[in-house]
Parts: C-alpha cells; structure tokens; sequence
C-alpha cells in the first residue's frame, strides 16, 4: 500500500473542514480500512505559495467533493479575489474588461470543437468553422491580405484560430518557415499532383554547385523577443545565428571581432533602447550567414513584450530581401528531383515571421486614426502588404479580450507546409498545430468583431494611445516630486510604461509584471503597466498615489529628507530589489 512509505501524513487535516485525510472517504472506497489511493507526502497546504485571500483549505478537493454549502464558500472566496485582482489588473497587455457572459454561456454546455483545417468541412460537424472563417477572412481584410482563402490561389491568404495564444502561432510559423526554408515539399505541389501521380519527394536534395547550407535555416530575433521563440527554436531544432555562429564560425563575430557571438540580434542601444531590433545589425549578421549560403529566417516584433516596441518591419524587409538577392537567395530554385533540372520550384531563400501577438490588433486601427487627424502618430507598416512577410501571429485574449488564450495565425497559401500525416480520421486536413481546437474562442472573437465597428475600434485604440501618453506625463511627474530617478519611460507609440519596481504590496496589487535589464552595467528590475482598454486614468492615478506613500520604494535612498513623508520608515526598510519580488510564479512574468 502506498501509504505505509509515510504512514503519519494520512491524518493530515485535510479540506474545508480539517478532517483528517483519512477520513475523507466514504466507506465505500475503503478496503480493510485503507484508501486505494496515495496519501499526501507532506501538507499540500504547506507546500505552495499561499494566495492570502483564498485559504488552499477552502478549495481542496475531498474524494467525496464538496457540498454546496462548501462550494459556494470556497467559490465566493475565489470570485472575490479574481473580481478584486482584475479590478485592479493593470500590468500585462491583456484586456480585463469582457462582455460576453449574457449572450454565449449557452455555449458553455455546447461541445465545439474545430479540429482540422478550417477551410475543410469534416465529419466532425460539432464545429464553428464558419464562425472561424468569418473571423479570419475579418483579419485578413484587415492586414491587407489577398482574400477570401482559395487553395488553388498561392497568393490568398490561409490562417487559422489558435487554441493556445501567440505562442502557438510562433511554433507554428516557425515550424511551417523551417520546413519551407529546408527545401521540403509545399502543400500546393503535393495538391496539384496527388491525383495525377503519386508525390514521392519529400525534401530537396542539395545540388550540385548549391551551398552545403542550402537547406539549413539560421533564426534571427532581437534580444527584447518573447521567450516562446527561443522555446519554439528548441523544440524545432532551428539554429540560431548564436548557436551556428559560436560552433562552426566561433571567433568570426561580425558585429565585434574577437568578441564572443551574441544570443540575440541586439536591439537599438541595447537594454537602455526603445526595444526595437537594430536593422543595422541585423544586417551584418544576415549578411554574414547569407554569404555563406545560409536560408535566413527573422522573426520580428510588434509590440514587444517588455516595452511595447515596434520593429521597423518595412526596413528589415527591404535589407533582408536586398541582401538574399546579393547572394542568390531571394528566388531561389528548389529542385525536386536530382537529376531532373525541369522539375524545380522557386521560393525565396528568407522568411520573415511577424509575431504581432499584441500589436496587430490595434495598430492598424491606430494608423486609421491617424489617418483620420485623431491621434498625431500610428505604429510603422507591419503587414501583408508587404511581399517579404510570410507569417504573422497576433494573441486574441490581448487587444480584444478573451477569458482564456486565443489568437490568429496567418499566411500566404503558397507558402503552407504539408501537414506531416494525413488525417482521413477527422475528415479536415491536419494543417494546424492542435489535434481538438478550441470552437468557443471562434465565437468569442466572431462576438466581439460583430459588435465593434471599425469606428469603436478606432476611437479605443486612439483612447488608449491617449492612456498611455497620461500615464508616462504622470509617472514622470511622481518622478520629479520625489526626485528619484525612476526609470520612467515609453517607447514610441507603445501601449506601456515602464519604470522602477515599487514595493512588494503594489506590484502585488496592480499585477504588475516585471523584468530585469542591464543598463549601462547596471542591474534594474523594471516593472511596466499597460494602457489596455479596461485601465481607466482613475487607477493610474490611484497607482501613482500608491507610490507616493513611504515604503513605495523600499531601499531607495531619497536625495531630500522632506520630499517624501515618512522618509525614515522608508530608509530603515532596507529590501534588496534584485530580482523580481516573488508574488508571481515564472511562468506568469510576460503574459
Ligand atoms: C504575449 C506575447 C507572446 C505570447 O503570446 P501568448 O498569447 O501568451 O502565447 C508572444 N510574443 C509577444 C511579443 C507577446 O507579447
């Protein structure tokens, strides 16, 4: 029996009403007096962080469940919190204010499920892939894409919803340029002769006179990039500029002779910059890679995680198709068979990836705005107007609000990968990363974008545009009062605001997220909030009063005694603010 390894913890107090674990069972489920099942280890209670409003006591789950009564204590304690946390949540650039409740919880007891392309109907009818289509061909419009999708049309465009956020549509776009950049069949070959011949290539061979590399992507991403793409190059086994260059070329470091290769391309004035990628070396390092024969493919930033940056897209595009044309990877042949020179396709020897996971979906109402004299600036061009993007990815639950993550991934249809099995089981091809995918979020999204016009939208992009500029004027005014430099910054048309890391309690109470950067070789943990549509300027205000209150700041020494109340109480609270305070788990830092 499990439990004769740690015999004393089966009579730990255990659910709401303390009752030793033991006795938790009904008789039922004991055989000679013993649970079939493990006893804990050690007090769970004990074991994790504690959310002080919410006792772990209240919501562990007896094996005889809770009774109502139980339940709706524990619920209450539950929905208070999350009510209070959301009222307040003011730090990552996701929308807290939703409205969908009234109108779709008859869905919550509907199964659907969109499984499989959503181009293709399947037998699996349980499904909202009209309401998806709708949704894409929305989005599609939007970044001025070609559309409706049509297969045989490689200029259409083709998407699908995402059942996780913008880190699905990074592995996926990432996966779908590797196996594109590696010379492996396209999806449209295999279509246009399934029924004449049987396809029987798979990958291109190299070729004669062709690089060695020919058929080996090297990945470039600025060092402000979320870390889905370094997890995304993991799990695909895509090298980075890094990991070729510190192995195969390790003192040829373009950027700095001698000097070790960096991990990421490094963005314009490294940590102390606006936190968009450096076009100019980026430039140095294609070129070096490019030179050499190596396909190149660049994921880029709109609207970085941290501080809210938007990478020069046009430019990067224009320098990465300039210098793959230079060394003959712009158009480049892919032959499918290795003696027959007839039989090739031609593909560009780049692929430039947009992970837009926040940005897409406001900035091209913010260039409306602009458009319409509203606000004075938009973010730079990051779409399908573009011939050098491939790939775009842009989160649902960010800009418009979802209860759980969701997003969009888009791409042109001649440039889709061929699922790796076919899929008869589902009757839809098998082009998206999930098997089962989420059905609500199509109706979520389809909600929203039917009840917001462009003009609504236009007018809160323009509002939060507005937002952020009051909340920086109001952070630099806290600065100057307190005469504490403390950080204060916004990147051009950015959604966030960045500065020094207050107490504990306020980061706590705002969610703040917050991140350490190495300025000018200093460590700085930063924390940032975001003017998404829900903040309101009465709790930024009630944030900068919060930060006025002595303790706001523990450790910080003040240049005068007088300008902060309390100013004793603050300076004998000495905190070591390396590092993020811990109130968040890892996982949670950069929504
Ligand atoms: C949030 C974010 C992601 C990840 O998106 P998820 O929806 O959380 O998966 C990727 N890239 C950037 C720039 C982000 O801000």
């Amino acid at each position: 029996m499990t439990t004769s390894s740690a015999p004393s913890k089966v009579d730990l107090p255990f659910g709401p009403e303390d009752t030793p674990w033991q006795k938790t069972f009904s008789s039922l489920r004991v055989v000679d007096g013993v649970p079939r099942v493990t006893a804990p280890s050690e007090d769970p209670r004990r074991a994790y962080m504690e959310i002080p409003e919410v006792p772990y006591a209240k919501v562990q789950i007896p094996p005889n469940g809770l009774d109502p009564q139980q339940y709706a204590e524990a619920e209450r304690l539950f929905r208070s919190y999350v009510d209070a946390q959301t009222h307040n949540f003011a730090g990552y650039q996701v929308t807290s204010d939703l409205d969908y409740e009234g109108r779709l919880s008859h869905y919550l007891n509907r199964h659907l499920n969109n499984v499989g392309d959503p181009y293709e109907s399947s037998s699996y009818t349980l499904n909202s892939k009209i309401l998806e289509r709708a949704v894409l061909d929305y989005f599609a419009s939007l970044w001025n894409a070609k559309w409706p999708h049509n297969a045989d049309d490689p200029e259409s465009y083709w998407g699908y919803l995402l059942t996780m956020g913008s880190s699905e549509g990074n592995l996926y776009g990432l996966w779908n340029a590797r196996d594109y950049l590696s010379g492996k069949l396209l999806r449209q070959q295999q279509s246009a002769g399934s029924e004449a011949a049987p396809v029987v290539y798979e990958q291109a061979l190299r070729r004669e006179g062709q690089s060695p590399h020919a058929y080996q992507p090297v990945a470039f991403f600025s060092q402000d990039t979320h870390y889905s793409l370094t997890k995304a190059v993991r799990v695909l086994g895509i090298d980075t500029f890094h990991t070729v260059g510190s192995t195969v070329y390790p003192d040829e470091n373009p950027l700095e002779p001698g000097a070790p290769w960096p991990t990421e391309v490094p963005s314009v004035g490294g940590a102390a910059g606006t936190g968009a990628i450096d076009v100019d070396k980026l430039a140095v390092l294609v070129r070096f890679f490019a030179s050499k024969g190596y396909p190149i493919l660049v994921s880029l930033n709109y609207g970085s995680t941290f501080k809210g940056a938007y990478d020069d897209v046009e430019a990067v595009a224009h320098t990465v198709r300039d210098i793959c044309t230079e060394y003959g990877l712009d158009e480049r042949r892919v032959y499918r068979d290795r003696d027959k020179d007839s039989d090739f396709d031609v593909r560009s020897g780049y692929w430039i990836h947009i992970d837009a996971a926040l940005g897409a979906g406001y900035a091209p109402y913010l260039q409306m705005a602009r458009d319409a004299g509203m606000v004075d600036d938009a973010p730079p061009v990051f779409d399908f107007r573009l011939p050098e993007v491939h790939s775009l990815t842009m989160s649902g639950h960010k800009w418009i609000g979802a209860p759980w993550a969701c997003g969009v991934y888009m791409t042109r249809t001649g440039l889709q990968m061929i699922p790796p099995k076919s899929s008869e089981y589902i009757g839809a091809a098998d082009t998206t990363f999930a098997g089962s995918r989420n059905g609500f979020s199509a109706l979520l999204l389809w909600d929203y974008l039917s009840r917001h016009s462009y003009d609504d939208q236009v007018r809160l992009a323009a509002e939060c545009d507005r937002l952020a500029g009051y909340a920086h004027d109001r952070l630099l005014a806290l600065q100057e009062k307190l005469g504490i430099d403390l950080w204060v910054a916004r990147s051009p048309q950015a959604l966030t605001v960045r500065f020094r890391q207050p107490s504990e309690d306020i980061v706590r109470r705002y969610s703040l997220s917050c991140e350490t950067l190495y300025v000018g070789g200093e460590q700085r943990t930063y924390v940032h909030l975001y003017a998404m549509k829900h903040l309101t300027r009465e709790l930024v205000d009630e944030l900068v009063r919060d930060m006025r209150q002595p303790g706001a700041f523990p450790g910080i020494a003040l240049p005068t005694a007088h300008s902060w109340a309390g100013a004793a109480d603050i300076l004998a609270d000495d905190e070591s603010d390396s590092g993020c305070v811990g109130v968040l788990a890892a996982g949670e830092r950069s929504a």
